[in-house]
């Protein structure tokens, strides 16, 4: 069966066919600046050459019909007609308690879903666009919603409810969440298949470094805590996020800055982490560039940062008494040695040894641990498209 697999911003739709039978990707592509001049869709079926449309697409709905149009095009295309399309997957970011799970879309699903943008307010609505465009260009076909939040909904209860009044949780609903599931569960469960082991038997510390950043702790295949919160800015430091800080310091510099709460938002969410501290950039190329070259505070930013990363994984290590892997994947844990060789050098006390010669690899698969018998240190890049489809197969 081919599965269409749908993700959704506010402005931009990233989509990739892809063939159950071998699970093999068939075309991909991505949308930007929908409901902005300059629409463009860049458009690449495997085997073909690229193909860019740039048309007016005023929302969601149009550039999904024009995916499906190049989907199907007969010199373009992957696909012969859209009755080849078995079932969409569509992330969607926030399922709240609602979901633990992925689920069928069907209209009580899209109650709970609107239900679920309060918590979402930036994320959830245009995954929800996402989904009615498809419903109205493809009536027949299933639809399955698989949610960023799901595999966290497994961490028990003192891991995330917050030390505040109990009537916010009761009333607001106010708990971790924790993000980027659908990454963490699939190299979670990609280590174990590498390693050769049943994941029930794992103790896994999975690191999702990329613009957002979280670590999680897998114990036997489940999410049992993980860095990221209520919102996707707990936790550690990322591109442009804060993660955790003292909270009294949000009145004290909306007394000495003169901000509202949008305003202190903006900043904790868009000027802060790494970039915050740099005053370079968020993109951490560019920080280890400039690091290099003797900026301090690039090199500041690039401590906080791996600090952080190595006190998640050991007090996770803790929590869970040992832990057999340690994995990173995303942008950065994919593709920067120097950030897992930082990180793990504060990790040595728990045996955590990684193999400099075996770290000097990008966006591949590896394990880089040295064989001493500690925990297995790997390389594992996200495949979260393959993961929505695999549920979304198993859904329909
Ligand atoms: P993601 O959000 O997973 O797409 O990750 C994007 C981030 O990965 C970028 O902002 C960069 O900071 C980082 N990144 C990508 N390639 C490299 C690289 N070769 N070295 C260091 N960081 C990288």
């Amino acid at each position: 069966m081919n599965i269409l697999v749908i993700n959704c911003g506010s402005s931009s739709l990233k989509y990739q066919l892809i063939d159950m039978d071998g699970e093999n990707v068939l075309a991909k592509g991505l949308v930007e600046r929908i409901g902005i001049e300059g629409s463009i869709i860049k458009h690449d079926t495997t085997g073909k050459e690229r193909v860019t449309i740039e048309e007016p697409m005023d929302d969601h709905k149009r550039a999904l019909e024009l995916v499906l149009q190049v989907i199907v095009d007969k010199d373009h295309g992957a696909i012969n007609s859209m009755e080849e399309i078995g079932a969409v997957g569509h992330r969607v970011v926030h399922g709240g308690e609602e979901f633990a799970s992925s689920v069928l879309i069907t209209d009580e699903v899209m109650g709970a879903l609107e239900r679920c943008i309060e918590l979402a307010p930036l994320h959830n609505p245009p995954n929800i666009m996402g989904i009615e465009a498809c419903k109205e260009l493809m009536p027949n076909t299933p639809m399955v919603g698989v949610f960023d939040t799901a595999f966290h909904q497994s961490i028990p209860a003192e891991n995330y409810i917050y030390p505040l009044p109990y009537e916010f949780y009761e009333k607001y609903k106010i708990r971790k969440y924790g993000f980027h599931g659908t990454s963490h569960k699939y190299v979670a469960n990609r280590a174990a298949e590498i390693l050769g082991r049943d994941i029930k038997d794992l103790n896994i510390v999975t690191c999702h470094l990329g613009n957002g950043s979280s670590v999680t702790a897998v114990q036997g295949g489940k999410s049992i805590d993980t860095s990221m919160g209520f919102t996707p800015l707990e936790g550690l430091a990322m591109g442009t996020r804060s993660g955790d800080i003292d909270p009294a310091i949000i009145p004290f510099i909306m007394d000495k800055e003169g901000m509202n709460f949008e305003e202190v938002n903006n900043v904790l969410n868009k000027k802060s982490g790494v970039l915050g501290i740099s005053g370079v950039s968020s993109d951490f190329r560019d920080l280890e560039v400039a690091a290099s070259e003797g900026n301090e505070r690039a090199q500041l930013a690039l401590d906080v940062f791996c600090n952080r990363v190595t006190k998640y994984i050991a007090a996770y290590a803790a929590q869970m008494c040992r832990i057999d892997a340690l994995v990173f994947t995303a942008g950065i844990g994919e593709n920067s040695g120097f950030i897992r060789e930082k990180v793990c050098e504060g990790l040595e006390c728990l045996n955590i040894i990684i193999d400099k010669e075996l770290n000097d690899i990008r966006g591949e698969e590896r394990i880089l641990s040295k064989n001493l018998g500690g925990p297995t240190i790997l390389v594992i890049p996200t495949n979260e498209e393959l993961m929505i489809a695999r549920d979304t197969l198993s859904l329909v």
